[in-house]
């Protein structure tokens, strides 16, 4: 019998919901390329409840526990103290989701001998040291797609968000002033402007086929070129690297996961390379972005804004400069995890766990790594290699 160690964010600070928002979530059966959303065999949660905080335990308890395995959630993940440190000695399979990750570094998967899953709630597995992972022989999955069309519809919010400067706008109205020349002298029209994005993945379409009816100038670049016949249909400009893309471009949208390749893409001989005036949108992985040469950006005025909803590490302590830079939109890491993601994304986690106790195979669109290799969409999109370094500054997190 397994050992499940699974971490999730906090509940509400005032407790579970006792009544939700709205009754129901649309049923999401198949995305766009035809892949079926998660077909676990059965479920026992509610569509549209919080599943994703401690008390949700992404509907997973009755399942686990009906077939003997131990079930452990908790969301205290960081420093050598933490419960999920302590759990994990004789853990069998960890499940973390990206917004509250549970870091498995090297020298951590060393003191979990036992450990066969690693399972992402969610999309990017970044938390996890790959490179350790095929070492030691670990499966990494995740379930693709269960929050990409959340995360593009989050990305088009923040476009508009920062370019009508609509924020501040909202502040004005708080502070019961009509401030409009205040609010309008940084707010623009959409319209006509070049957007381009770094990644033309599940996201990264989704927010060019979103993007469309606004009218403006789409641009992408990406290691894979799409079907020809979607370039006419959207009409973009396929840029062979990153550098010609963000010359010509207003806003940039970050929608690669981060590995090797991609860590500190955006630093200040990149940034410098923008138009001045440009803004970027990251809801990819905050440490695809340098962390100061984003902050001197906007204080210079070569960035008009940045917005991401991503940080490095998370939760971010409180001193992280994004928190109090000017002109930026930011949230805790939220666009995955609508309570609507949530549903599909905690089947899909159960849809991985049946396979996985069962010995079927685990789609191949949900491996990352396996047999010792990249392996699935792993082998697609990401490269060999580490990208959790730093990530124990997580633990000078205090909570607000
Ligand atoms: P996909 O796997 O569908 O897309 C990723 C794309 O990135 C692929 O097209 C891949 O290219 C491309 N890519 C990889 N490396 C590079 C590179 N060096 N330069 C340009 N393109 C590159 O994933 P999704 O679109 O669903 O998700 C993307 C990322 O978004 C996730 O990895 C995750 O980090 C983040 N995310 C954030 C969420 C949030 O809540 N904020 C929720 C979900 C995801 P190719 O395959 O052609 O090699």
């Amino acid at each position: 019998m397994a050992k499940v160690l699974c971490v999730l964010y906090d509940d509400p600070v005032n407790g579970m919901p006792k009544r939700y928002a709205r009754d129901t979530v649309p049923d999401i059966t198949r995305y766009h390329d035809g892949q079926t959303a998660p077909t676990p065999k059965a479920i026992d949660f509610t569509p549209g409840e919080l599943l994703g905080s401690v008390s949700g335990e992404l509907g997973l308890r009755r399942f686990l526990e009906s077939q003997g395995h131990t079930l452990v959630v908790t969301s205290d993940k960081d420093g050598p103290n933490s419960r999920f440190e302590k759990e994990l000695a004789d853990a069998d399979v960890v499940i973390s989701q990206p917004f509250w990750p549970a870091y498995l570094t090297a020298e951590r998967i060393a003191k979990a001998p036992k450990l066969k899953l690693a399972l992402t709630a969610g999309i990017g597995s970044d938390h996890v040291d790959l490179q350790a992972a095929v070492k030691r022989g670990i499966t990494v999955a995740e379930v693709t797609y269960s929050n990409s069309i959340s995360v593009a519809e989050h990305v088009v919010m923040m476009i508009l968000s920062q370019v009508r400067n609509y924020l501040p706008s909202h502040e004005w109205v708080k502070q019961g002033g009509w401030n409009i020349a205040d609010c309008v002298e940084r707010a623009y029209d959409l319209e006509g402007m070049h957007v381009g994005t770094v990644a033309a993945g599940r996201i990264g379409a989704a927010v060019l086929r979103r993007l469309k009816p606004f009218d403006v100038k789409l641009h992408y670049t990406d290691r894979h070129r799409l079907p020809e016949q979607v370039e006419r249909e959207l009409n973009l400009t396929w840029h062979a690297d990153v550098e010609s893309m963000v010359r010509v471009c207003d806003i940039v949208t970050i929608n690669c996961p981060l590995h090797p390749e991609t860590e500190h893409l955006f630093d200040e001989k990149l940034i410098a390379k923008m138009k001045r005036g440009a803004y970027i949108i990251n809801t990819a992985r905050g440490k695809i972005c340098d962390r100061d040469a984003i902050v001197r950006a906007l204080e210079s005025g070569q960035l008009a804004g940045y917005a991401g909803d991503v940080w490095f590490p998370q939760p971010a302590p409180r001193d992280h400069p994004w928190r109090s830079m000017p002109h930026q939109g930011m949230t805790p890491h939220t666009s995955g995890t609508t309570l609507s993601a949530q549903a599909r994304y905690a089947a899909g986690t159960r849809e991985i766990l049946e396979c996985f106790f069962a010995g079927t195979p685990i789609r191949d669109e949900y491996l990352i790594v396996d047999g010792g290799k990249l392996a699935g969409v792993g082998a697609h999109s990401y490269s060999e290699g580490d990208a959790t370094k730093g990530s124990e500054e997580a633990s000078r997190y205090q909570p607000a």
